[in-house]
């Protein structure tokens, strides 16, 4: 019998030969060229058994219709999707950023559920203060919204949970996928501490969650090297970074992003900090435009740009444009000056952005020093056999 609450399995997959390897190794994803045939009436979103082209079970996960991932696996081990499943795999995940001493009255702010890496594929959770902002990007996640709520609630320190959809989710469905409130109330004015700097989280209309918080210590890092420097932070969005150059009093601080509701929020967070001053301002541009003739001698330049490359077919093109970002900064910033330069695309590897970021110094024709390679906290986990997990990179580097 099953629980109450348990998600029927609907159907089965069996696989090509030899496709069964990545799965094997704990590797989440099942690819639409790996199935060989199918068994029962199931749909979009529905819980789908996977076995071996030999018959071997491999495990259970959702299945999904659109996209070139057909299955994402929920578990390789025979057991139920129900409630205490979920309950289990968000308290875990609970645990971790606790073990990583992510919860204080110094920083109330962290992403709870990075889907792979906390072994629930297609399921972002980010808590802020209290509040989980959960997105989906898969339609079995949404499916599961209301079980994935009433586990969240039932941890202590979580108030209210918002579901909101992944732009490709929404693009592959022909239903209307609603954002919503799923339980608790969100005060009008959400406010979340990342280590000791407040920030206003615009969890409804803000862009992915409302923040950005993989970002976490290379803020601290970038803050630490801020005393007394001009800092030009580009792709700033709230400010996030700006924030811990002014706890550092930096000299003067330039925050740019194409977006006027961002920055505005960006002048809320300073004020919120006791930050306002002559020597922080806020431009709202094109970045890359912006950064081909800077009118100013920055000793420290932040490029965090959005995913310029969301599919392997763009990766060439996005490659070209961080060449081109990069290399304007790199032309141009002092001697002596320090860049931050990150990707966040998950097609584009460490390998290929370093060499990215050599070809940008090539045709800038200066040198460089590598200070430290950058990555995504420890609240983005990855599982060791999904490599792809590791979406952020980044190099600080001193252009001489
Ligand atoms: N560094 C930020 C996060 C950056 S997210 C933080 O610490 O929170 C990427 C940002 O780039 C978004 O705010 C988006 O509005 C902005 N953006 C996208 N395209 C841009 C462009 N061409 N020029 C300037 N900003 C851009």
């Amino acid at each position: 019998m099953p629980a109450m609450n348990a998600i029927e399995v609907k159907g089965k997959l069996v696989l090509r030969s030899k496709k069964d390897q990545a799965l094997r190794r704990f590797h989440p994803w099942v690819f639409s060229n790996a199935i060989k045939e199918s068994e029962g009436d199931f749909e979009d979103g529905d819980c789908v058994e996977v076995q071996s082209n030999k018959g071997k079970y491999l495990g259970i996960g959702h299945y999904q219709d659109s996209g070139s991932i057909s299955v994402r696996m929920l578990s390789f081990f025979n057991e139920e999707i129900d409630g205490n499943f979920l309950n289990d795999r968000i308290q875990n995940a609970w645990n971790t950023r606790l073990k990583l001493g992510l919860y204080s009255e110094n920083n109330n702010c962290f992403r709870l559920i990075f889907a792979e890496g906390d072994r629930l594929p297609g399921l972002i959770a980010d808590y802020y203060a209290g509040v989980v902002v959960m997105q989906c990007h898969s339609s079995g996640m949404y499916q599961s919204r209301h079980l994935i709520a009433e586990s969240l609630m039932s941890l202590e320190a979580v108030t209210a949970v918002y579901c909101k959809v992944s732009s490709s989710l929404k693009k592959g469905s022909s239903e209307n996928l609603r954002e919503e409130l799923l339980a608790g109330n969100i005060p009008d004015q959400l406010i979340a501490t990342e280590n000791g700097i407040k920030f206003l989280i615009d969890w409804k209309d803000g862009q992915k969650t409302g923040f950005f918080l993989d970002q976490r210590e290379n803020r601290l890092l970038i803050g630490e090297l801020s005393k007394g420097k001009k800092v030009l932070n580009t792709f700033c969005y709230t400010g996030g970074f700006s924030m811990f150059s002014m706890l550092h009093e930096a000299e003067l601080v330039h925050s740019l992003d194409s977006s006027q509701p961002a920055l505005d929020l960006l002048e809320e967070n300073l004020k919120l900090n006791g930050f306002e001053s002559q020597n922080h301002q806020s431009i709202c541009a094109d970045a890359v435009e912006h950064i081909k003739d800077l009118p100013e001698d920055y000793d420290i330049i932040i490029l965090d740009p959005p995913a310029f490359a969301k599919s392997r077919h763009a990766r060439h093109n996005a490659v070209q444009g961080y060449k081109r970002l990069n290399a304007a900064a790199i032309r141009q910033i002092k001697p002596g000056g320090i860049i931050a330069t990150f990707s966040c695309s998950q097609v584009v590897d460490y390998a290929l952005f370093y060499n990215t970021i050599v070809a940008a110094g090539i045709s800038a024709e200066r040198e460089i020093k590598v200070l430290k390679r950058l990555i995504q906290p420890g609240d983005h986990p990855c599982s060791i056999f999904h490599p792809e997990g590791e979406y952020l990179k980044g190099l600080l580097i001193e252009v001489l």
